[in-house]
């Protein structure tokens, strides 16, 4: 470079030699040189040698290091990007605040909208504004060394929704112990929040029915468990008691039996188990069939009405089983009343058994619901008992042979429950 450069150039700037010297090991050099000319014609260089290996190591490192900040900031983006985090920085001491277009969307906002923090704190939903507001303050005060986890509501968005947001980060500070920036990750955790509320409600709901059919069960047993006794007592020496004894045992037997067949038809249905078994029959017969015990014990009469010829293909014996569902309801829920109506009627190609009683009726609201498993329009239990799985049963049944199932009532003057069923075209 000496010989070959400086003759030419004059100048030589920078010049980087790197060498390795057997005492000192490898080094990096930096040569400046110049070429003076002497007023005699004579030439002499001046040269500079500084080593710059270490300047080079410094250098070299702040290289890799800015690398892998540069990847591991890609890394970090993109788990960030998977998981649906959405992130936000504030500045407290200029009161900037900058959000990415994930944690934009999950306030309703525009991808690139810009928010004061402000805005930010009136997009909270109001009953847990304040308390949001104070967490952040506390995390810029240095509270929990600047950390913060929360989860909260939105303020009704402009696309009309409500989400559940978990907030979670953490305030930096200035040597002086002043926060200069709060930064943190937002995630839309509404369809948790939801799983999580319907789980609570489903084992709640588990829980209140586990309660009302041990109870709907002892009852009864309780009772059987009476009368056996009392029996028991006057087996040697029976009295005129014995038939009323004989009679209550019977009846509290029924309708554990009862409880039973609701509970393990509601399971069937669960597990797609219901089996039909399907015969043409005529829906008359079934219906003077299956009330025979109201009409035995003589208290309610039982008036049916329509068209007695008419068929159905369809598994009479649950077919039975919901019209007795309707039957017991009706003197069930409306039992000053002693008439139960039956009418058959042909609906274009369809059969409509409907049972109506003049009871109380009930209220529009509930109508809805009726049919649900395990509803009860008396939650508490204390009027009627029940375990509400009658007319979901007689739903599923009724559903299952493609009929439609329903129920019109008036409070004050009744209610009737009806079905239809696909006819069988009689040809004679
Ligand atoms: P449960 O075994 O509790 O009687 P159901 O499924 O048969 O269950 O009935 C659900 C609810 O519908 C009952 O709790 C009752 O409040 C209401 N209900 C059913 N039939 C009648 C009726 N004929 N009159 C008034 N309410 C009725």
């Amino acid at each position: 470079m000496l010989e070959n450069i400086l003759p030419e150039k004059k100048v030589v700037i920078d010049f980087e030699v790197i060498h390795v010297f057997p005492s000192i090991g490898r080094r990096v050099m930096s040569l400046n040189a110049r070429q003076l000319d002497k007023t005699n014609g004579g030439q002499l260089i001046l040269l500079d040698i500084e080593d710059i290996t270490d300047q080079r190591k410094i250098e070299e490192g702040l290289a890799e290091i800015e690398l892998l900040f540069h990847e591991s900031k890609d890394r970090l983006k993109l788990a960030v990007d998977a998981a649906g985090l959405g992130t936000w920085d504030y500045n407290p001491l200029i009161g900037e605040l900058i959000a990415d277009s994930c944690c934009n969307e999950m306030f309703g906002l525009l991808p690139h909208e810009k928010i004061d923090c402000a805005r930010f704190i009136a997009m909270i939903h109001e009953e847990e504004r304040n308390h949001i507001e104070n967490v952040l303050q506390l995390a810029l005060k240095g509270i929990n060394h600047g950390g913060y986890e929360e989860e909260f509501r939105t303020a009704e968005t402009i696309d009309g929704n409500v989400r559940w947001i978990k907030f979670r980060g953490k305030a930096y500070f200035n040597v002086d112990g002043i926060a200069y920036r709060l930064v943190g990750t937002s995630l839309d955790i509404t369809v948790q929040k939801i799983l999580d509320q319907a789980t609570k409600e489903l084992l709640k709901k588990k829980d209140d029915f586990m309660s009302i059919a041990s109870h709907e069960l002892k009852t009864p047993i309780t009772t059987l468990k009476a009368s056996l006794q009392l029996l028991k007592r006057m087996k040697d020496n029976p009295d005129k008691m014995l038939p009323t004894l004989i009679e209550q045992a019977n009846k509290s037997m029924e309708r554990v039996t009862t409880l039973i067949e609701n509970l393990l038809n509601t399971n069937k249905l669960n597990e797609g188990q219901l089996h039909l078994n399907k015969t043409s029959f005529i829906i008359a017969d079934v219906i003077a069939d299956c009330c025979q015990h109201i009409r035995v014990a003589g208290e309610y009469t039982i008036i049916t009405k329509g068209d007695k010829e008419l068929m159905a293909y369809a598994d009479a014996d649950r077919i039975e089983q919901a019209v007795v569902n309707f039957v017991n309801n009706a003197i069930k829920y409306a039992p000053g009343a002693k008439e139960i109506h039956i009418s058959i009627e042909k609906i274009k190609d369809m059969v409509k058994v409907s049972v109506s009683d003049k009871g109380q009726g009930i209220p529009a609201e509930k109508l809805p619901y009726l049919f649900d498993r395990y509803y009860r329009v008396d939650s508490s239990g204390l009027q009627y008992s029940g375990l509400g799985l009658g007319l979901y049963i007689s739903a599923e049944i009724i559903k299952r042979h493609n009929g439609q199932i329903g129920v019109n009532s008036e409070i004050g003057k009744g209610s009737t429950f009806w079905f239809t069923l696909p006819l069988v075209e009689q040809f004679s």
